[in-house]
């Protein structure tokens, strides 16, 4: 890329600003020649490390241990539960062979880890001393999903943490969905600036074996919604079948209650840069910035190069030595070309330095959410930064929670809400029955889904349904999903 810049409309031709900007910005090589599987390369990996590690974090405050199983699952384990296995078998890639030699039992590839975990637990659980059982492993999955692939959104293999617990109580089960909901706010909306709505998914589209689904939309730029992290109440559906029983302090056996918690942080990525991103290119909340800080220095001899090059790595071992990713520029691109490709790239600060920066001890900083210019003292310099950093943070949050805030729109009858789905996109509410045939109706008619309720909602359901007109049970959100 030399002086071209990337200009692309992000919300009116989204689908074009994201493939486009997966090559460009070369987050992802896409030639491995199969189907659903992509390679990460370094400007994704760096912040999906940084994403996952933001995760992880927040799980271990709160007394999650990691562990890492086999990728592997024994087919009669996976088969165990009956309609978790309905739900996903489907999409489970077997290893049949090993060498030339067929496998007495064949093997899943991870669709997800219940039954790969939950047979352990029945070992690790014996007493109520044992309890409570919270773990995680950061790992990838791998489904065979039969619907149109889209790099990061819809794939065959993916990357998330799953966390998986258990605990003698019901209540203690039912605090750690609110537990997950937490994290997942302090991850999505504080650290990396996604807003999102949380649902309760109505009972035909919850995780297959569980008691109750609960699940994160964002909107994407395009008006679809994308889940985020999901977290589920399983109940002891899966204790009575994998006989996780513990010996109570009365001398009685119980079985133990679960959940189990799935930020697929690849997922994430894709939603966090098409969100952020604008017509430009990509932009980076500061703290997961492959890159954070780019010097680019700005000479027009030989002397002067010198100079100024001299000051640039003294500004970029001083921004190094305080944990800032930071790189000068010294391509033989002109500062033009360098800015633009910057900017595409999504750092959020660039430094600019020239021999007038170093006469005067100045700097300057260019921010990359405003695509605003200011000098500072060289003294101010630090401090400014990171001034500039939550700040870049808390605007790119601002501007996607006014985003999702203009695309709640409301109707009460099934015609509205096909032409709102139509033209505006977004999540649209109606009264509704709860019936799944009225679902499938929505399906039919919108080619959009039943997202859920909003737990602690305080909309009231007065009135009929939108699509039946039988008195209304809930007020649910409509949209069309990735
Ligand atoms: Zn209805």
């Amino acid at each position: 890329m030399s002086e071209e810049t990337f200009n692309i409309d992000k919300n009116k031709t989204f689908s074009t600003w994201y493939d486009t900007i997966l090559e460009k910005a070369d987050l992802v090589d896409l030639r491995y020649d199969v189907k659903g599987f992509v390679i990460y390369k370094p400007w994704m990996m760096i912040p999906l490390r940084e994403i996952a590690r933001l995760f992880e974090v927040a799980l271990e405050e709160k007394g999650h241990r990691p562990v890492l199983f086999p990728t592997v699952i024994p087919e009669k384990n996976l088969r165990k539960e009956k309609e978790h296995v309905k739900g996903f078998e489907p999409e489970v890639f077997w290893v049949t062979h090993g060498g030339k030699k067929k496998l007495e039992e064949k093997l899943a590839l991870r669709p997800t880890s219940e039954t790969a975990i939950y047979p352990m637990f029945r070992y690790w659980i014996q007493g109520y001393s044992d309890l409570p059982i919270k773990i995680y492993q950061n790992c990838s999955v791998f489904r065979f999903d039969t619907k149109a692939t889209r790099a990061l959104i819809r794939a065959r293999e993916f990357h998330w943490i799953e966390a998986h617990d258990a605990f003698a109580t019901e209540e203690e089960a039912r605090k750690q969905v609110e537990e997950d909901m937490e994290i997942t706010k302090k991850v999505l909306y504080e650290k990396l600036g996604i807003p999102f709505l949380f649902f309760e998914r109505p009972p035909w589209d919850k995780f297959k074996g569980a008691v109750s689904t609960f699940a994160a939309d964002a909107l994407m730029p395009d008006g679809k919604v994308i889940q985020l992290p999901s977290t589920h109440l399983l109940g002891q559906n899966f204790a009575k079948v994998f006989n996780i029983r513990y010996l109570k302090k009365d001398g009685s056996y119980g079985y133990v209650y679960q959940t189990c918690y799935g930020p697929a942080y690849s997922r994430i990525f894709a939603a966090l840069i098409s969100i952020h991103g604008d017509n430009n290119g990509l932009i980076f909340p500061f703290e997961i910035a492959p890159i954070q800080v780019i010097i680019v220095p700005i000479f027009y001899n030989k002397k002067e190069f010198e100079i100024v090059v001299r000051k640039c790595e003294m500004i970029r071992d001083m921004l190094v030595r305080n944990g800032i990713r930071a790189e000068i520029d010294l391509t033989e691109k002109t500062p033009g070309a360098k800015y633009y490709f910057w900017e595409m790239k999504g750092v959020p600060i660039r430094i600019e330095i020239g021999t007038k920066e170093v006469e005067e001890h100045s700097c300057i900083v260019f921010r990359r959410d405003l695509r605003t210019r200011d000098k500072i003292d060289d003294s101010q310099l630090l401090a400014s930064i990171k001034m500039i950093a939550s700040d870049i943070l808390e605007n790119l949050r601002n501007r996607a929670e006014k985003f999702l805030q203009e695309n709640i729109r409301e109707v009460s009858d099934l015609a509205a809400l096909k032409r709102v789905i139509e033209e505006k996109g977004g999540f649209v509410k109606i009264l509704f029955c709860m019936r799944e045939e009225c679902a499938d109706k929505i399906k039919e008619v919108c080619s959009a889904e039943v997202r859920g309720k909003i737990l602690g909602s305080k909309d009231k359901v007065e009135g009929n349904c939108a699509v039946c007109g039988k008195k209304a049970r809930e007020v649910v959100y409509v949209a069309k999903a990735y």
